[in-house]
């Protein structure tokens, strides 16, 4: 890997560190550069602090758990790998974001490579930008399917391949059905290299960036991870980020704010309960036992404080368990008289901010009012998100028998 300058420079600043990662991994191929930590970054430079307009490195194409950090590369079983542009952003000045646009240069002969959602023979040329996008550098095709990529890595246990196959399309197909096809051509990968590690590290990882869903699944008993909980969670996940996919491209832009993310996080989750749930008996089943969950982790949570401020007290996770009780629960009461429930929410929800209206809870009470939700269920929730009650055990409880009775209506 070689990086070219316009200019000569000093040196080449990277935003963040990566705990040690690329001192590790990236071996400048000339003598006399060193790595310098600088702040939260880190900086590549001759020891000589003289200029120079390139610097070559030999790097493994291995996988490394980052905190809060996306992988560089997630390989996959058959030697292709994914890569994270994003991590190989630089500046040559500080201070330094990681978000300058980077025109990267990509050769690998009798590969192909996708990116920007285009599938290229053995080179291609694109600038990454913002926070980078996933690159894919391999033999593998893509499973056959509208509207969208998915590459599947073949080493998954076959059962789990076989059934994301499907699964993979079932969701987009279903949120297509209800809220139109999306503007753009997403891509979703799954890799997996359950080689053993020296240091015994495992590691599952599943992300996002934009148009991009991916899950990696990495060292010993890689694949038993798959498996865990029958593949219904793999399922949950890509089904919650295709539901992120479609509310940022029905409403043209990324939704929300950290004290009201019940209405994006639980919003996404309850579309992957009703698309799971409506798939079979034991899928129903593994939706009602979230369900279930939901209700335990949102009762303890919020007896402390309410849901608006769950993020300043470290427990965002609140924003998953009770948004997706609240939003099944809304999605029973409007079942009864609409039968698109939730979908006829979010439609309404989705023009009111596409039409300029903040994605903020007053836009998603007047959609839910406006579909036939009752007051009193309203005021409960009202209640969980602003405070007022003593003890949350009775609306919550609630909310939760809403919510299954929803479930078990599929
Ligand atoms: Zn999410």
């Amino acid at each position: 890997m070689t990086y070219r300058m316009t200019a000569p420079t000093q040196a080449l600043h990277f935003a963040q560190a990566l705990g040690g990662y690329r001192p590790e991994d990236w071996h400048p191929q000339s003598a006399g550069f060193r790595w310098v930590q600088d702040g939260a970054g880190e900086r590549i430079e001759r020891s000589d602090r003289g200029t120079f307009r390139s610097v070559r490195f030999t790097l493994p194409a291995r996988y490394r758990a980052l905190p809060k950090s996306y992988a560089p590369f997630s390989p996959f079983s058959d030697g292709s790998v994914l890569i994270h542009s994003g991590q190989f952003h630089a500046c040559r000045t500080t201070p330094c974001a990681g978000t300058d646009a980077l025109p990267i240069d990509i050769k690998a002969t009798g590969k192909t490579i996708g990116v920007e959602a285009r599938r290229i023979a053995d080179r291609a040329r694109f600038v990454s930008r913002d926070e980078g996008t996933s690159i894919f550098v391999g033999r593998l095709v893509p499973e056959a399917a509208d509207g969208f990529i998915a590459v599947i890595d073949p080493g998954l246990p076959p059962i789990a391949r076989d059934h994301l196959r499907q699964s993979l399309p079932r969701a987009m197909e279903d949120f297509a059905r209800s809220y139109g096809a999306l503007s753009f051509r997403p891509e979703l990968y799954v890799s997996i290299d359950a080689r053993p590690r020296k240091d015994g590290h495992v590691s599952t990882q599943g992300g996002t960036l934009p148009g991009q869903v991916f899950m990696h699944f990495d060292g010993e008993n890689a694949r038993q991870r798959v498996t865990a909980e029958a593949p219904f969670w793999l399922d949950w996940f890509f089904a919650h980020e295709a539901a992120h996919l479609f509310q940022q491209d029905k409403i043209g832009k990324l939704a929300g704010d950290e004290t009201a993310a019940w209405i994006h996080e639980g919003g996404a989750d309850a579309l992957a309960a009703r698309a799971l749930a409506r798939r079979g008996a034991e899928e129903r089943s593994y939706v009602e036992s979230r369900v279930r969950a939901a209700e335990t982790i949102c009762e303890k949570g919020l007896a402390s404080a309410p849901l608006d401020k769950a993020t300043a007290a470290g427990h965002f996770d609140l924003h998953y368990q009770c948004g997706l009780l609240i939003w099944l629960a809304v999605d029973d009461s409007v079942r009864a008289g609409n039968g698109d429930g939730l979908h006829a929410v979010n439609k309404t929800l989705f023009a009111l901010v596409k039409a300029g209206a903040p994605w903020d809870e007053k836009a998603f009470v007047a959609a839910a009012q406006k579909n036939g939700a009752p007051q009193p269920l309203m005021q409960r929730i009202a209640r969980l998100v602003h405070g007022g009650y003593d003890d949350p055990r009775d609306d919550v409880a609630a909310l939760g028998t809403a919510a299954l009775s929803t479930v078990w209506r599929d």
